[in-house]
């Protein structure tokens, strides 16, 4: 496997750019790829571990895998100890005060060996789809380099950074801050030549005092920018801009309704298509988009002022405009035919992500493992030489079968070492074999220009357009959030019960991202619950909170951990230890301190621990309770109450049994409003899904599940008329109704119906109307251009849950955890 790659620099270069000091030292190797996570695939010769301390990991304890691994080359800081370091033989260790200015500080000397345009995005929301977008309509005519999605943070920029290549002629970037301060320092690293400010809004506000200050800190990217584009109609924006850079820059901007500037854009909806018309002085151009919602309309209107205004010509623009789609182009995990995984990353087609794809494989369950994989187009690589990591890559992961598509990868057919594998001309191709699948995890991932959604499309399990989206990203920054408001020392217990509150098929494809994200304990409610995770490979402890007598041997043979809440229990444990000599049986013990709901009570205490000291086998890992009204101020009294019992029952049972477990008390409003009493762990339910919280807490945490249906039919019905099952609604006037494929069957509730439940369309808020039903429901949709097929949204991230589950009369828990297994599950990495 030993072929060329290009060096980013040596390890020399690297001491100096750092100035941190070699404490382990052999010769002086080339570094060819910066690594910061030691589960990565090793795929260049010679690559660097940076040991980053993050809130979830710390990567000092990581360096011995990572040199297991053969990586040879290491970038502590101070807490890395002599006697660590001398474990080490044959290896280059630099240390240094901080790993991740050390990351920032080589990227800095990397980028600045390139010249190339480079345009930089920043903004609060828009930024990666402009990226995305823009990546697709410049690499039709350069060899052009973005940030692979998350890829652009203090520490993600810099590895970004690192992928340049020599050969790369045009890189288009996306900086994110969440805090002042941070801009400076991704500003330094990247570079840009040009810049873009797609608009300022709420999110990630608790960083900054106000929005001047937001906006401030976030123009510091364009500091080497010459020409800086935005969008003049956000006037805090174009005013800072033009007291910051003035007329030392030239600005670019747009509007959709000042003549003054730069590009004026005329917005016109037409038979569900938008068109743009943008004028200047000198140039008029009209554009078709196949978008609709104001978000996308600004998004595109940031991409198209900015490449005209670089010269691009309007008509092949017009061509790429139509094959854009509308949402983030993120890797999705869909249910397949057959009990197949499908993981769809059908956008984008690079070594890079397709890096990022593999890796994601190994999360999922251990299956038989199947790529189909499309040319790539517009490397910077020579084909020889990239087709030939690609097959290295495909042949690390263990993939089982490939299907290429296209004809450079079939040409390079025997480069590939794989049991099965099939190549096709054209997506239409492969589709005519009718190829069969089933129990494996499936990749598609392929460049846009090769369709194979419609591959997608054939494999995936049938749907009746209603789907539930999970967006992992979500999940991955609230977790962070519950990380930063704890001591780092906490454990985190995330609660995955009721296939993880409604959001997977079973709690798996939420604890599988747990578990890699580094979460020390998960909880479940049932013990078929517990097998499942078990089965399909999850390692952490598991809690069960309701194992029944019978269930006790089902428990050990799983290693799954039960709760122990009354005395019968654990006479039960008793017998069944009698008849199961010699093992060691993890328990939690559970408390009542006010619930009343499950747990020993005070008056038990002595009975408990009497019990316990006949069975030294048992080992009570843990002892909890729960809070009643966590969320509540008005029974705040009633909370303290049962923290001091809490408090005292535990010191009575520790100091009899002579024992130290784990103590946990709080869920998620409890960690918020009670960190005080956090104890040694915490179990975090609803607010990894970035609800249920306070109104105040609410802008720091994104939502994680939207729930959409797309329209099946519209019809005109006349005054007088009643609409659904008992003619529950009359028109009062002439209306225009749409019919929804979600009933309550699916999880729409019955009490949405008759007015009283509503959905969006496009922006706008539309009533259910009538009587919901077991399979459809019927909605208001007088005097807007909707048709057949248009996207309609019951919550998502815009559209809260909680707002929802307020007007309904209950609470955000029940109506995620309602909706049915029929709807299909969608999770955005
Ligand atoms: C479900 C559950 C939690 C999590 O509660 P959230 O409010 O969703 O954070 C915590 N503890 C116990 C015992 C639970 O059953």
């Amino acid at each position: 496997m030993m072929h060329f790659h290009q060096a980013l620099a040596d390890f020399s270069d690297l001491v100096l750019v750092t100035s941190g000091r070699v404490v382990a030292k052999t010769d002086n190797l080339p570094i060819t790829e910066l690594i910061i996570d030691s589960r990565s695939k090793i795929i260049t010769p010679f690559p660097i571990f940076f040991a980053i301390v993050g809130i979830n990991h710390n990567g000092h304890d990581y360096i011995a895998s990572a040199y297991q691994k053969g990586i040879r080359q290491f970038v502590v800081d101070h807490s890395c100890s002599r006697s660590i370091i001398d474990r080490y033989k044959d290896v280059n260790i630099l240390q240094v005060n901080h790993t991740v200015k050390a990351l920032q500080q080589f990227s800095t000397f990397y980028r600045s060996r390139y010249h190339l345009p480079l345009l930089g995005i920043t903004g609060s929301n828009g930024k990666t789809i402009v990226k995305e977008w823009m990546h697709e309509f410049l690499s039709r005519k350069y060899k052009t380099i973005s940030n692979p999605h998350s890829y652009n943070t203090q520490v993600g920029l810099p590895l970004a950074i690192s992928l340049l290549q020599s050969n790369h002629e045009y890189g288009i970037f996306e900086a994110g801050i969440s805090q002042s301060g941070e801009m400076e320092k991704l500003s330094s690293i990247m570079k840009p030549t040009h810049g873009l400010f797609t608009n300022i809004g709420p999110a990630h506000s608790q960083g900054f005092e106000n929005m001047t200050q937001k906006i401030e800190e976030k123009i510091k990217l364009f500091t080497s920018c010459s020409t800086i584009y935005y969008c003049k109609d956000h006037q805090l924006i174009h005013q800072i801009l033009q007291k910051r850079y003035g007329k030392r820059k030239i600005g670019v901007n747009w509007s959709f309704h000042n003549s003054k500037a730069d590009y004026l854009v005329t917005c016109k909806e037409l038979a569900g298509q938008t068109t743009l018309q943008i004028t200047t002085s000198t140039q008029n151009n009209t554009f078709v988009t196949p978008f609709r919602d104001s978000a996308s309309i600004e998004n595109i209107t940031h991409c198209l002022v900015y490449l005209l205004d670089n010269g691009f010509d309007p008509e092949q623009l017009q061509r790429s405009l139509l094959q854009l789609k509308a949402i983030p182009m993120r890797m999705t995990l869909k249910a397949g035919i057959h009990r197949c995984q499908i993981i769809d990353d059908t956008y984008t087609n690079d070594i890079v992500s397709l890096r990022l794809a593999l890796d994601f494989i190994e999360q999922q369950q251990p299956t038989k493992r199947t790529v189909i994989l499309s040319d790539i187009v517009q490397s910077a690589t020579p084909d020889n030489q990239l087709y030939q990591e690609l097959a290295d890559l495909l042949a690390q992961h263990k993939i089982h079968r490939l299907i290429g598509i296209g004809p450079i990868i079939s040409q390079y057919n025997p480069l590939f070492a794989i049991p099965e594998k099939i190549f096709f001309n054209s997506v239409a191709d492969c589709i005519a074999q009718k190829i069969s699948f089933r129990d494996e995890t499936i990749l598609v991932k392929g460049a846009r220009i090769f369709q194979l959604e419609r591959v997608v499309q054939k494999i995936e399990k049938n749907n009746h357009g209603t789907i539930l989206e999970i967006d992992m990203h979500a999940i991955r920054h609230n977790l962070s959030y519950f990380r930063k408001q704890l001591h780092p020392t906490t454990k985190i217990m995330a609660m995955v019960k009721a296939a993880s509150y409604g959001s997977g098929s079973s709690s798996f494809e939420l604890a599988s991202a747990l578990q890699r994200h580094g979460v020390e304990y998960l909880g479940v409610a049932y013990l078929d619950e517990g097998i499942c995770l078990r089965e399909k490979g999850i390692t952490l402890p598991i809690m069960v909170m309701n194992p029944t007598d019978d269930q006790l041997d089902g428990m050990l043979n799983h290693h799954l951990e039960p709760e122990i809440y009354s005395l019968e229990l654990l006479d039960t444990l008793a017998c069944f230890i009698s008849e199961n000599q010699n093992k060691t049986i993890p328990i939690h013990l559970k408390l009542e301190t006010g619930m009343h709901r499950l747990g020993i009570a005070q008056t038990e205490l002595d009975q408990l621990i009497e019990r316990l000291q006949q069975m030294p086998c048992l080992d009570v890992v843990s002892i909890f309770s729960h809070l009643a009204a966590s969320q509540a101020d008005a029974h705040d009294t009633y909370t303290h109450l049962q923290v001091a019992r809490f408090i005292k029952m535990t010191q009575y049972i520790e100091a009899h049994l002579s024992i130290k477990p784990l103590k946990h008390l709080l869920n998620t409003n409890g960690i918020l409003r009670f960190p005080e009493f956090q104890f040694d762990m915490v179990r975090l339910g609803i607010g990894l899904h970035g609800v249920g919280v306070d109104k105040t807490i609410q802008p720091h945490l994104i939502p994680a599940s939207s729930l959409k249906t797309t329209i099946s039919q519209v019809k005109n019905i006349q005054k007088g008329e009643g609409i659904g099952y008992d003619r529950s609604t009359i028109a009062r006037q002439d209306m225009t109704i749409a019919t929804i494929p979600i009933g309550y069957a699916d999880g729409l509730s019955r009490s949405f119906g008759c007015g009283k439940g509503r959905v969006v369309i496009h922006g706008h808020t539309c009533p259910i109307i009538g009587n919901v039903c077991m399979d459809m429901a019927m909605i208001d949709v007088t005097g807007m251009a909707v048709k057949r097929g248009d996207e309609v949204i019951i919550f998502s991230a815009e559209h809260s849950i909680d707002h929802l589950a307020e007007e309904l009369g209950t609470i955000p828990y029940e109506l995620l955890t309602q909706i049915s297994q029929r709807v299909k599950r969608v999770y955005y990495t």
